[in-house]
């Protein structure tokens, strides 16, 4: 989702070598324009993590959104406001989600609706959100409430935190029901600039990044955030996922963008220095998985791992966002054989390290 785990963000504010261009974000309702054809817009999200950067592409035919905010009144303000100004009444012919976490996706269907757009992703990130954004989805709620259980929190706590996810979903209108798929590799033309598509794991199933090399542009969402880390965490519907592993091997696909490409993310800041922040993101990871291997000497559930890997973490929803990170980086280790499930219990994990 779109909350940051809080021990990330306090030990990555440091920008490294990253070049920031601007020093202040555009206005509600106002743009920035960060290349020609390019706009910059930014929404207020109602998380702790307050506000998701949006990308406006003009074309002859009209414009492609790139990631729409939630459903919000004040985003929905904004949008009329973007819509009548800087965009000059002209129709989005197509609306592009990075990813399916609600702060990027969830008013594509508003936005298609309205204009009768062609709406755009990758197949997973469309198929999670529409699962995950409806209520009551037989079976999600029982695999949640088996998912927490079994990683160490009391069933009362478990409930709560099920029954938390509905606030989530009120963020999203009704997803779009047609989708034109894009895959990993695959050329969009947008404003007159041809955009490599390069899909990755870890922050999401399928996560969609834009590379113009021509033009030194990076369109990256959530995937290679300035300064915090994005969220890598394991979700209750495939708990043995190892999503951190997807993260680390993606870093690769980024091996032919070229470090003084301008970098536009979803949150913060755009930025220079790719390579420095892909090590910076790599070395955080690895020192997370060091203090792992620390914590487990001893056997230990999921939930008491989390509350010493973030011991700043405060009330039952953040604990949960904390111990899908936690699990992320246990099921790293436990598929590179450094940790073990030692519980004898089908209904309850126990993990060790093995060194
Ligand atoms: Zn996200």
């Amino acid at each position: 989702m779109s909350l940051l785990n809080q021990s990330a963000q306090s030990k990555m504010t440091s920008s490294g070598r990253l070049d920031f261009q601007w020093d202040a974000p555009p206005a509600p309702g106002e743009v920035i324009v960060v290349a020609p054809g390019i706009l910059w817009a930014r929404l207020p999200l109602p998380f702790r993590l307050n506000h998701v950067n949006v990308w406006l592409l003009e074309d002859d035919d009209g414009w492609t959104v790139i990631d729409t905010g939630c459903a919000t009144p004040e985003i929905l303000d904004i949008w009329e406001k973007l819509l009548a100004g800087p965009m000059g009444g002209r129709p989005v012919v197509r609306v592009i989600a990075t990813h399916g976490h609600v702060d990027h996706i969830g008013l594509s269907g508003w936005m298609v609706d309205r204009f009768g757009s062609q709406f755009i992703g990758t197949f997973a990130e469309w198929m999670w959100a529409r699962v995950s954004h409806t209520h009551d989805m037989p079976g999600s709620s029982a695999a949640h409430r088996d998912y927490l259980v079994n990683n160490g929190l009391e069933p009362s706590d478990a409930e709560e935190l099920v029954s938390n996810r509905r606030g989530f979903i009120d963020l999203s209108t009704p997803l779009p029901g047609v989708i034109s798929e894009i895959r990993d590799g695959d050329v969009v033309r947008l404003a007159r600039r041809d955009w490599r598509v390069i899909v990755t794991g870890g922050h999401a199933f399928e996560h969609a990044s834009f590379h113009d090399a021509e033009s030194g542009i990076l369109i990256a969402g959530d995937h290679l955030l300035p300064k915090i880390s994005p969220v890598i965490a394991v979700y209750e519907m495939m708990p043995a996922a190892d999503p951190l592993g997807d993260y680390l091997a993606s870093f690769g696909k980024f091996d032919d963008v070229a470090d003084d490409t301008l970098v536009l993310p979803s949150h913060d800041m755009p930025y220079r220095g790719i390579r420095e922040r892909i090590r910076q993101l790599e070395r955080h990871h690895i020192e997370r998985l060091d203090a792992v291997v620390a914590y487990l000497k001893d056997p230990c559930s999921a939930l008491d791992l989390s509350r010493k890997m973030f011991p700043k973490v405060e009330g039952l929803a953040n604990l949960g966002f904390a111990l899908g990170e936690t699990l992320a980086h246990v099921n790293y280790l436990v598929r590179i054989g450094t940790v073990v499930d030692v519980s004898d219990s089908p209904n309850s994990a126990l993990f060790q390290a093995t060194i």
